[in-house]
């Protein structure tokens, strides 16, 4: 990575879309400011329910075409975040969607629930080994809201980090690396409650219904929050990201909404549990930089001073 910028940021997601509405402000402003972003995905999101009736042939249970159809919908969101290094776990189509909890998607050939999570780690280190990135992004243990692929996401992007600084573990080409800091992806719970109340009072019957704050993935208490990203100025990437997974998500000026029909706000200030590494916060204070507290990328190219 002799030729890549100082500052490199991984982020390691389910499914196509999960990167845009959880991250496209944070993606796009880093990407602005010239950091390497990276983002694997970890399947197609072949069971997603699509949205546009003119779609609906895409569906896993007709044609079953979703899968490349999405993997189109992230490259056109990936254009808009300015984001150049977006991979597929394994490959576009080495894992597949699980579906939700509980279906028969979940144990289906190559449902990504189902892989072995060393094996998928180990790709994922390979990655980590070539980028090696600072920072990584994903899930809390819980993936934010339940769905087996985002645990599986979670529970991959944790054991890569650590297989990929282990100088013992050579099952993957490249040089030991590790992952300074480590954070999952948040919503702190005032701030959602906030939006909903605003999304109600304003936008009441831009959809079918008013989603809950509990739908919203990765809702904590605002004590756990350490990290938050302002991306007001990448609004804009972030709607134009969020509307290329057209399949996936409806979005109505500040609102959206996915197959449910239920609106929730876009947030783009995004937010951040730090779990691993070194806090560049201060005593009580919250960080406004991913790579705050790393001294040697600090002062360099692509940083923010
Ligand atoms: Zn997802």
């Amino acid at each position: 990575m002799k030729d890549h910028p100082a500052r490199r940021l991984l982020l390691v997601h389910a499914h196509p879309d999960d990167e845009s509405i959880n991250n496209g402000a944070t993606m796009a402003r880093y990407a602005a400011e010239g950091a390497h972003v990276t983002l694997v995905t970890c399947t197609l999101g072949e069971e997603g329910e699509v949205i546009p009736p003119d779609l609906a042939h895409l569906a896993a249970d007709r044609d079953g075409t979703l899968g490349a159809h999405r993997a189109g919908e992230l490259a056109a969101a990936m254009k808009a975040l300015g984001v150049t290094d977006h991979r597929f776990l394994g490959g576009a189509g080495r894992y597949r969607d699980s579906g939700m909890m509980g279906t028969e998607q979940n144990h289906r050939p190559g449902a990504f629930w189902d892989a072995d999570v060393d094996e998928a780690a180990g790709l994922l280190a390979e990655v980590i080994r070539s980028v090696r990135p600072q920072v990584l992004v994903t899930y809390d243990p819980d993936g934010g809201y339940g769905h087996p692929d985002h645990i599986q996401a979670h529970r991959v992007a944790m054991r890569a980090a650590e297989l990929a600084g282990d100088t013992a573990y050579g099952a993957v080409p490249g040089e030991a690396h590790t992952v300074a800091k480590i954070y999952w992806n948040r919503v702190p719970r005032t701030v959602a409650e906030a939006a909903f109340a605003r999304l109600r009072e304003t936008a009441p019957d831009a959809f079918g219904g008013v989603a809950e704050v509990g739908d919203v993935p990765g809702v904590v208490d605002d004590g756990r929050i350490t990290t938050e990203i302002d991306g007001t100025a990448h609004a804009g990437a972030k709607t134009v990201a969020m509307r290329a997974h057209a399949t996936q998500i409806a979005v109505d000026g500040p609102f959206f909404a996915l197959s449910n029909d239920l609106g929730q706000p876009v947030f783009t200030t995004e937010y951040y549990e730090l779990v691993r590494g070194p806090s560049g916060g201060g005593p009580g204070a919250r960080e406004h930089d991913l790579f705050a507290g790393l001294p040697d990328v600090a002062a360099a190219p692509g940083a923010r001073t």
